[in-house]
């Protein structure tokens, strides 16, 4: 995960403070006294998210952070408000003009930890997702038309029985969308007809009901096919941060204390949903105009055709931002005796399982391609040496310890794979070229063959 962060914070402790707390929990922190050196530090860094603090007057963040926000190079950086004075006026202010949260002082770092890792986990997907869409335009294809917006679902869910009927007006007023209350458990029960929701509102306020039972309803409607891509703003008690904190590493999207103003609220569901819109056109530019001609039809993993500008682009991407990302080439053993043993067709029963327990046992941002017929490229960005090879290892072990499934006439066969592991190295551009990488990566696969398979050869 990207973890670049600009401190923004003209008061010299400050930025100390924040700077020794940020690289403890392992992030890179860099920081500036002024407008003028973070304009400098931005354009060369890109940083993925940055701690401004609205404190300082002399800064006049404020109009910083609009400016940001509306810049097209700059926009998708993410921002937190620090110090801002704790007052529902002052935190509206500093989101309406372009924050992704606010952090008065005195801070609660287990909070502000778990708020950083939720926004930037939102960034890459983000990240991600243009990336991919990049890619889809370089090879042609249009981009999707913005469809006519209906109104959106939503979903406001509480323990009691009776919603906050004051929440519930705010919410269908200020939002202009279609908002129903509901129980947890009704929302976990939805069918295929119903419509999904492009937002849950989780009403955790209630000091007596216990947080337990809203802990894995966070958690179930993120694991659901269903309700994954939904986001979730959860209103939490005044005094809780530890348990705002919790929700937010289970992956809510959003935390906002009850007593926030029922314009905050609304605003911070208005751009959950406007997110959420964002990442299903994305989505779908990807998945409309490129599915056919970039996937391979055998296995539905991307071809040849998608993996070249990818891999530049994330090539590229890895060059800018200095993380490293790794290339795995992946090739089957003695494929070509399995087709002559026991046919073509327990060939193709193979390579199709293979290439689903291949997809199905990486991240969301890693890629699998069919670069060849028995052939897989795996392109896993922000990743260092050893996490491939963890990765590598635990991809070799997921196929050679469970037989394949090749048709009732014969018993499950073992197969295994070999495979070449390279990576582009922080900092050395020239490295970061998808070319290069690949071929460094065949020519660790050529020796893990020519060590006997079964294994992971990394590229020296
Ligand atoms: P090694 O361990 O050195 O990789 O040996 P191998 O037999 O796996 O490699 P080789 O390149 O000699 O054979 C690859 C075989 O894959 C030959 C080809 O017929 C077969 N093949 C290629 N595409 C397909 C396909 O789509 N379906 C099936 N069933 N077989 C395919
Ligand atoms: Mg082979
Ligand atoms: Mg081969």
């Amino acid at each position: 995960m990207p973890g670049r962060i600009l401190i923004i914070d003209s008061v010299a402790t400050n930025r100390i403070v924040m700077k020794v707390k940020m690289s403890a929990a392992q992030f890179r922190v860099n920081t500036c006294a002024n407008r003028t050196e973070a304009d400098a530090h931005i354009l060369k860094h890109r940083p993925d998210l940055i701690l401004i603090s609205f404190g300082d007057p002399a800064l006049d963040l404020e109009s910083y952070c609009s400016a940001l926000k509306s810049n097209p190079d700059t926009q998708n950086i993410t921002i937190i408000a620090m110090g801002v004075t704790d007052t529902s006026q002052a935190r509206f202010a500093a989101l309406d003009a372009g924050a992704d949260d606010v952090m008065p002082r005195p801070v609660n770092d287990a909070l502000l930890l778990a708020r950083i890792r939720s926004l930037l986990r939102v960034h890459s997907t983000h990240q991600e997702l243009q990336l991919r869409e990049g890619t889809s335009s370089a090879l042609g294809f249009e981009e999707a038309t913005t469809p006519f917006e209906t109104a959106a679902n939503v979903a406001l869910l509480s323990a009691t029985q009776q919603p906050d009927g004051a929440l519930l007006a705010a919410l269908t007023h200020g939002l202009g969308h279609v908002v129903r209350a509901m129980d947890p458990d009704q929302a976990l029960r939805t069918r295929k007809a119903q419509p999904s929701h492009a937002l849950y509102v989780i009403d955790a306020s209630t000091h007596m009901t216990a947080p337990a039972r809203f802990f894995g309803l966070v958690s179930d409607l993120r694991a659901r096919p269903d309700t994954r891509q939904s986001t979730q703003l959860i209103i939490v008690p005044d005094d809780a941060p530890d348990m705002a904190a919790m929700f937010l590493d289970l992956g809510a999207d959003d935390v906002v204390m009850v007593s926030a103003s029922g314009d905050e609220i609304v605003l911070r569901a208005r751009k959950l949903i406007k997110r959420k819109r964002l990442h299903d056109r994305l989505r779908d530019t990807v998945r409309d105009g490129l599915q056919a001609a970039v996937t391979d039809p055998l296995t539905g993993l991307f071809n040849r055709r998608y993996v070249d500008p990818h891999l530049a682009r994330m090539a590229q991407h890895a060059q800018i931002s200095g993380d490293a990302m790794a290339v795995m080439m992946v090739d089957i053993d003695h494929f070509k005796s399995i087709n002559d043993t026991y046919g073509h067709a327990a060939g193709d029963k193979v390579l199709k399982q293979l290439a689903k327990r291949l997809k199905d046992n990486i991240r969301a941002v890693d890629m699998a391609a069919r670069v060849g017929g028995e052939e897989f490229l795996v392109a896993l960005p922000g990743t260092t040496a050893p996490q491939a090879q963890t990765t590598a290892n635990r991809l070799l072990a997921l196929i050679n310890s469970t037989p394949f499934d090749i048709g009732e006439a014969y018993p499950p066969l073992p197969v295994t794979i070999s495979v070449g592991v390279a990576i582009s190295r922080d900092k050395q551009a020239k490295d970061a070229r998808a070319d290069t990488i690949c071929a460094q990566a065949d020519a660790a696969l050529y020796a893990a063959k020519s060590a006997g398979r079964d294994q992971v050869a990394m590229a020296s």
